[in-house]
């Protein structure tokens, strides 16, 4: 059986920005760039969760933002349920939506939950009043664990786990096929995280959703996702099955990334040494500086993705049939 057309893919996909900010929206020659996504290319499958992992800085949430295109691509492709959303920007906004890291600050204080997921509801068209939008509100409400009444809370009145299932209700309002999960628990006490994840597990299966799970906790990711793209100044070093990936990691630096996780450590200790700057990455592989199996190619020449029969394709010189 031949595998589902992907929901999204990516093809070639960079995002650069400009150091400092450019003069009446003009770059200057010689820009210094912040090169924060750098030819990525990827495919998520219908109802799969692919997670996306990698130190601070790597770039994970800027490309969970232009997947979205919430920003542009500065170079590259996005292709989203086999089409250049391009001209129809408003279809890919209701059929992918973001969930953010902080409920605190995605939500606005000033309105109640039933205007934050009335907004959207009223923006493509859920419900011909505002009594049918109500109930709509109410189902959402009751679909992510909260009461019904609390569409007439504010923000500041609800706990942190409950803003977070705020943010999820409003990033399901307008039933969307793909939602972008960037670090979805990391603000929550360890309490609640558990129940988010749980709730986030249940509305998957129940709703058939794709989901981009954007996050450092890597056991979390082990958990949760099918599939695992490993981020390193910008670019997918590693990318494959969970189990594959966790049982034999290939490259050096997804190596140092899981070695590091202990029982009692949730996130990964950074690899040995500085992350270089986004700015003037590297020459050759970016990670050369901090890898211990690095040759003199690694220094030259940048490796290009290589793909196993297993599912798994790594970007190292020890992996493309070559020399370090
Ligand atoms: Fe290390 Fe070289 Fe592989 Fe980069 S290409 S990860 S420096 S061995």
């Amino acid at each position: 059986m031949s595998a589902p057309a992907p929901l999204l893919e990516l093809a070639g996909v960079s995002k650069h920005y400009p150091v400092r900010p450019s003069v009446l929206g003009r770059l200057l020659p010689n820009q210094p760039m912040v090169r924060a996504v750098e030819d990525v290319s990827l495919a998520i499958a219908p109802r799969e969760t692919l997670g996306l992992v990698g130190e601070s800085g790597s770039g994970k949430s800027t490309l969970g933002r232009v997947a979205l295109l919430l920003e542009p691509p500065t170079a590259g492709t996005v292709r989203f349920e086999g089409a250049d959303p391009g001209g129809d920007l408003r279809r890919m906004r209701r059929r992918a939506q973001m969930v953010f890291q902080d409920p605190q600050s995605s939500l606005n204080r000033s309105l109640t939950v039933e205007a934050i997921l009335s907004s959207p509801l009223a923006v493509h068209g859920f419900g011909r009043d505002r009594a049918e939008r109500r109930a709509r509100i109410a189902a959402l409400l009751e679909m992510v664990g909260l009461r019904p009444e609390m569409m007439r809370r504010f923000p500041h009145e609800l706990s942190g786990g409950q803003r977070q299932r705020v943010g999820i209700a409003r990033a399901l309002a307008i039933e969307p096929a793909l939602i972008v999960l960037d670090e979805p628990t990391s603000a929550l006490d360890v309490s609640i995280q558990a129940q988010v994840v749980n709730l986030l597990v249940e509305l998957q299966q129940r709703l058939s959703l794709t989901y981009l799970f954007i996050s450092h906790d890597l056991r979390l990711v082990r958990w949760l996702c099918d599939r695992v793209a490993v981020m390193y100044l910008g670019r997918i070093v590693e990318i494959g099955p969970a189990a594959v990936l966790w049982n034999a990691p290939r490259h050096p630096y997804t190596h140092a990334l899981l070695s590091a996780v202990t029982a009692d450590t949730l996130a990964p200790p950074e690899a040995a040494g500085e992350v270089p700057s986004p700015i003037r990455p590297p020459p050759g592989c970016a990670f050369h500086p901090r890898c211990p199996m690095a040759g003199p190619r690694c220094r030259a020449e940048l490796p290009r993705p290589h793909a196993s029969a297993d599912g798994v394709t790594v970007a190292c010189h020890l992996h493309d049939g070559g020399v370090a």
